[in-house]
């Protein structure tokens, strides 16, 4: 039995996660989903914290890890585990070049909730793509970010560092030429991970 990886997780599912009555399978199609899904994340977390009767023997030291890396993920998230998720909740963007040369593609201009990291992608008159994160956290000065096309074969990496002008922040700046989106599909989208 196979579940669709966009089905929120079910109260049974929950429990059947905390008590190990789930095939490895399943495990990992959640896991899957809570990937892709901060509110069942959170909710797996809150479960967590909230079901303390289940019995000590249950609970594998695998098991255990995995509890304490949700909760330091979801209670205390590192600069780094912030910007992922950011960057996984927020990029989209069509790669491969508009059908029309009179498609003029609006810019996209996001931030976080708090402000604290950025993204902002413009198209120029002769399709080129330009591409800036920001971050305001130093500590991820030097750090890699890989962006991919969701399709075909395109990736870049690129070295965040530290802003010249605003020191409290961190950058990337890339451009990606029309040359490169022509070899694309037209369903390819432009995706960002950090590199490491
Ligand atoms: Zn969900």
């Amino acid at each position: 039995m196979t579940r669709n990886i966009q089905d929120h997780i079910t109260e049974d599912e929950f429990i059947r996660f905390v008590t190990e009555e789930l095939s490895k399978e399943l495990e990992i199609e959640l896991d899957r989903h809570m990937e892709i899904c901060p509110n069942c994340e959170e909710e797996f977390v809150n479960y967590y914290a909230a079901e303390k009767e289940f019995p000590a023997e249950k609970w594998e030291i695998e098991r255990a890890k995995l509890v304490a890396d949700l909760r330091k993920r979801v209670f205390a998230p590192s600069a780094l585990d912030r910007f992922r998720k950011f960057l996984r909740e927020t990029f989209f963007y069509q790669l491969a070049l508009p059908a029309s040369a009179f498609d003029t593609k609006q810019p996209v201009d996001i931030e976080s909730e708090g402000s604290a990291f950025g993204v902002y992608i413009e198209e120029d008159k002769d399709n080129v793509i330009i591409v800036r994160l920001d971050a305001k956290e130093t500590e991820l000065a030097g750090r890699k970010i890989r962006l991919y096309s969701s399709l075909g074969d395109w990736e870049r990496v690129v070295t965040l560092e530290r802003d010249k002008v605003d020191s409290d922040w961190v950058y990337l700046e890339l451009k990606i030429t029309r040359e490169e989106r022509e070899r694309l599909p037209r369903e390819a989208t432009l995706l960002a991970e950090d590199a490491e």
